[in-house]
């Protein structure tokens, strides 16, 4: 049998009238076990939470933390396109408009720097004059919000940042782009705009390259909450107007928030967002880089490890009870067998031996079964311990017992009734059913030589009383206290002997 098997038997265990206790005692040592663990289950959870909070600040960290590169990587994108056409506009070839050089001249700019898709100048009035990519006819830029901002704003400095950008579709190229306007002067003092166009692919493989996990988010969003890219699905045209998911997101916000927020995407993946802002002119915001990493990936590592904490918790806590209930139901037994059974020779004690043979009493006067007791004693025990000292006197005795039970049969009760005195009780026998144990436990006990352990054989008698229960009989007393009697006559009868005491007829 399985140790579990073994537990979970004591569990059920059913012994004698002691159920209840059991049953009580099991759920006291669950209880102590599980108060006496409670401090440190409390203080594993703290701990865990604690470790949980701190796993996910640092995952929103390393979140925030890409946003901010892919922030930064705009800003350099626009200083350095506000350079370049701030160095642009002081060419001859532009200042004084030239236009077959003016457009050769952006042209092998495009072709050397491919993240441009175009280079092109406009006149006040919105007449582009010259391109870097070949126009087809004229074109008027004046309606482009680039333009206007560009137009109305004051001149760059030299080594200035004076830029606006716009995510349109370039009107020359005529695809998806990011145009960054600015104001330039030429030679015959008139204002004129120069406009890059960035390919928005060098953003997708800067998101690429940041080797997101799995159900991520990188794009641009402006102040305002608009879409305006999304790095990792870059041929959605969301030019014009998708609204960044969860209501919440405008400069306010994102601020309050420390540019870390969570919020459920239009695909229904929870995610940790942060956003980097990036600015244009006199520090006004003008977009957001937003990374997003969904919960489950964030959470992924911590839950896991508190998972693997609380299943070993509990299943400490499992064993401790079980190896509680082992012990305490170990314990009980003991307790239980100290309560009915004599220590020395292991037949019943006194008192329980009293209570089982009431039960046969009641019933010997409830359904008139024939009921029988004997009571027997050694003769000259006390010579033994005088001889042999008190030690032999206990083998003999616990011998004797053995004696006397091996020669009763299965029903009988066998109890130490005092010092070397026993009593038996026999369910369904009458005197000459009694009679016949007694002689059988008399001969037995008279012919076994007990051996002690300094190799003596000893020789031991019993005298026995015998009598049987009648309806003249009310108490349980009066029937022992007859064959208390009947053993008198046999020690005075000379011993080793049965005696049967009267019937009535
Ligand atoms: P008889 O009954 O034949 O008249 O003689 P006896 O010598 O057996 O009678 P008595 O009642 O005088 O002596 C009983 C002795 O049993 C006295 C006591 O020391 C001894 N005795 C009682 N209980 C124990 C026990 O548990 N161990 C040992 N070694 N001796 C015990
Ligand atoms: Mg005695
Ligand atoms: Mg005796």
């Amino acid at each position: 049998m399985s140790n579990f098997k073994k537990i979970l038997k004591l569990f059920s265990r059913t012994n004698f009238a002691a159920k209840k206790p059991a049953r009580q005692l099991r759920w006291r040592l669950i209880g102590v076990v599980l108060i006496a663990l409670l401090p440190s289950f409390l203080l594993v959870l703290v701990v865990l939470y604690n470790l949980r909070n701190d796993l996910i600040s640092n995952s929103e960290r390393s979140v925030y933390q890409i946003a901010n590169q892919i922030s930064s990587h705009q800003v350099n994108l626009e200083k350095s396109t506000s350079q370049l056409m701030v160095a642009l506009s002081q060419v001859p070839s532009i200042q004084y408009t030239q236009p077959e050089a003016c457009d050769d001249q952006l042209h092998s700019i495009v072709m050397k720097i491919p993240f441009y898709l175009n280079l092109a100048i406009a006149n006040s009035s919105g007449i582009v004059l010259c391109s870097g990519v070949p126009l087809n006819g004229s074109l008027n830029v004046s309606q482009d919000q680039f333009f206007e901002s560009a137009l109305s704003s004051p001149k760059a400095p030299l080594n200035g940042f004076n830029i606006y950008p716009q995510l349109t579709i370039d009107p020359i190229v005529r695809s998806e782009a990011i145009i960054f306007g600015q104001k330039i002067s030429f030679i015959n003092g008139s204002p004129g705009v120069i406009f890059a166009s960035l390919n928005l692919d060098y953003m997708s493989n800067l998101v690429h390259s940041l080797k997101l996990p799995p159900n991520s988010f990188a794009g641009i969003v402006s102040p305002t909450g608009v879409l305006l890219y999304d790095g990792l699905h870059p041929n959605s045209a969301l030019v014009g107007g998708q609204m960044f998911p969860g209501s919440i997101f405008n400069s306010k916000s994102i601020s309050a928030s420390g540019g870390i927020f969570s919020v459920s995407g239009d695909d229904g993946t929870n995610r940790i967002y942060a956003a980097a802002p990036f600015g244009g002119p006199n520090a006004q915001i003008i977009g957001y880089a937003v990374v997003g990493v969904a919960h489950s990936q964030v959470d992924m590592i911590p839950n896991h490890d508190i998972k693997l904490t609380i299943i070993g918790i509990s299943i400490a806590a499992l064993i401790a009870i079980l190896g509680a209930i082992l012990i305490g139901s170990r314990a009980f037994k003991k307790i239980q067998q100290r309560a009915v059974q004599d220590e020395l020779t292991g037949l019943f004690n006194r008192a329980y031996g009293l209570e089982l043979a009431e039960r046969e009493f009641k019933r010997f006067q409830r359904l008139g079964d024939p009921l029988s007791v004997m009571i027997m004693d050694l003769d000259f025990f006390k010579r033994i311990n005088d001889t042999y000292g008190h030690q032999v006197g206990d083998i003999v005795l616990t011998s004797v017992a053995n004696a006397i039970k091996e020669g009763c049969r299965a029903v009988d009760i066998v109890v130490r009734h005092g010092g070397e005195e026993f009593l038996v009780v026999l369910p369904n026998a009458d005197r000459l059913d009694a009679t016949e144990v007694g002689e059988r436990i008399r001969l037995k006990v008279a012919s076994s030589h007990i051996k002690t352990k300094r190799d003596i054989k000893i020789n031991m008698t019993v005298s026995i009383g015998l009598a049987e229960a009648h309806r003249g009989m009310d108490s349980l007393d009066k029937l022992i206290a007859k064959a208390d009697e009947a053993l008198y006559r046999a020690k005075d009868n000379g011993r080793n002997q049965v005696i049967l005491a009267d019937w009535p007829v």
